[in-house]
């Protein structure tokens, strides 16, 4: 049975849902491990992390720690000429991870701020360093940046909202994502359309944003590491900014730390969030090289011109740092690399059913595409009556698990996918 809280149904506006015909949602008392309980005591196997998020599970003790120590300090003072000791240490864990050549950290509320901060960053930079006229982006097609303005204005237009949003939305380069595939061959046309875009219109252009490797939310999709490299020398032919989104794939979940590795390109900057906290609260921080930082500094008005409300919460820094540490001292590479190899194997029937485009694993991220778009109010309530927490989108139906999450837990998740998949 599916449960239904009227206020909640009348009053609480759902991600991506009507208000008056809103798709059914259930109600959690509490979750723990790898599990979500439902309210009517129903224990669901969580396939999604909260978004990427809750990458050591819910309810940790070592994260509920961090946050009960640091609120009997302080949960809040302003970052603006006030500093404290969990930014300090969560700085330091951060730079000892990213890649090297970034240098300075601006810390923000969300994935989506992060992104419009490193955009705000490339323009600003472009005119620090006497070219005014490069404003705006070029970036690929099946991204997902967020759904603030400027990040919503780099999503894919098709998946994105560029229909609803288009006229007003600043229009930005799109070139197709490359067809290569991660683990197949390099095709070297990919290549073309980012070229010929930079040729003609580098004279306008700030940076390249793009998600290395992994595309999320914009279509699941994992491309060719080459592709990386070529964009970097490209952008550096044209004097173009290179700004990563790790937002989702940070923090491990590709069987790397951070999805560049992959590649070995570093970026000018770098937008991290997500997993950053271990999924207890929102935070991001975008990392940015010492170049992008000192050219915005060494000219007018020698600052960056953002400053979040809660920039550098303590709360959110101090569970960072126990997240980051907690991961550091863990054996995530092994528990990924083992996630991975289930995954593919237990994922691999589903290429079997008639419904089914595609399926494709990297890491602990798990995806059958099916060919038509699925009926999400129908699926979920498949899902929960299997005992497992998945959210499908368009034709994607995939799976990020906690890494804390068993082999049986996992083989639970993956059974209840490919059988739902087979039930389209
Ligand atoms: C989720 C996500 C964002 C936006 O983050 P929010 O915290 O939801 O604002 C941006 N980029 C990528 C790649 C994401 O997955």
């Amino acid at each position: 049975m599916m449960r239904h809280d009227s206020f909640d149904r009348e009053h609480l506006w759902h991600p991506y849902t009507s208000t008056m015909n809103p798709l059914p949602v259930f109600k959690v008392d509490r979750a723990e491990g790898c599990e979500i309980i439902l309210e009517d005591g129903r224990r669901l196997v969580d396939g999604m992390s909260s978004w990427w998020c809750a990458i050591h599970g819910y309810n940790h003790p070592v994260l509920n720690a961090a946050v009960q120590a640091q609120l009997e300090k302080m949960s809040h003072v302003m970052f603006g000429g006030l500093t404290h000791e969990p930014a300090i240490r969560l700085g330091k864990l951060l730079l000892e991870i990213a890649p090297p050549s970034m240098d300075k950290i601006f810390y923000a509320d969300s994935g989506s701020v992060a992104v419009e901060v490193a955009m705000k960053m490339a323009v600003q930079y472009s005119y620090a360093a006497g070219k005014p006229g490069k404003t705006n982006f070029v970036t690929i097609r099946r991204g997902y940046h967020g759904d603030t303005w400027n990040a919503m204005s780099v999503c894919d237009p098709v998946t994105g909202m560029h229909t609803l949003f288009g006229p007003a939305l600043p229009v930005r380069y799109f070139v197709p994502s490359p067809s290569s595939r991660f683990d197949g061959e390099w095709n070297e046309n990919d290549m073309l359309p980012l070229r010929q875009v930079l040729e003609k219109h580098h004279d306008s252009i700030a940076a390249l944003i793009l998600e290395p490797v992994v595309q999320g939310a914009g279509g699941m999709w994992f491309y060719h590491p080459e592709y990386l490299r070529q964009a970097a020398a490209l952008c550096r032919e044209y004097d173009i900014l290179l700004i990563f989104d790790e937002i989702a794939a940070g923090f491990g979940r590709t069987g790397k730390l951070f999805a560049w590795e992959h590649a070995g390109v570093e970026p000018d900057i770098m937008c991290i969030g997500k997993a950053l906290t271990g999924g207890y609260m929102t935070f991001s921080a975008v990392l940015a090289s010492a170049k992008v930082a000192d050219t915005i500094s060494g000219n007018e008005p020698h600052s960056f011109m953002h400053g979040p409300t809660f920039m550098g919460n303590p709360l959110a820094c101090a569970v960072s740092v126990a997240s980051v540490g907690l991961l550091l001292n863990s054996d995530w590479k092994v528990r990924v690399g083992a996630i991975e190899a289930q995954l593919k194997e237990e994922l691999a029937p589903a290429s079997a059913l008639p419904q089914v485009e595609d399926v494709r694993v990297l890491g602990a991220i798990g995806v059958i595409e099916v060919k038509k778009p699925v009926d999400m109010a129908f699926m979920q309530k498949r899902f929960v009556e299997e005992g497992v927490w998945v959210r499908p989108f368009g034709k994607l139906v995939y799976v990020m698990p906690p890494y804390v999450i068993s082999p049986q837990q996992l083989s639970v998740l993956t059974s209840a996918v490919v059988k739902i998949a087979g039930e389209l």
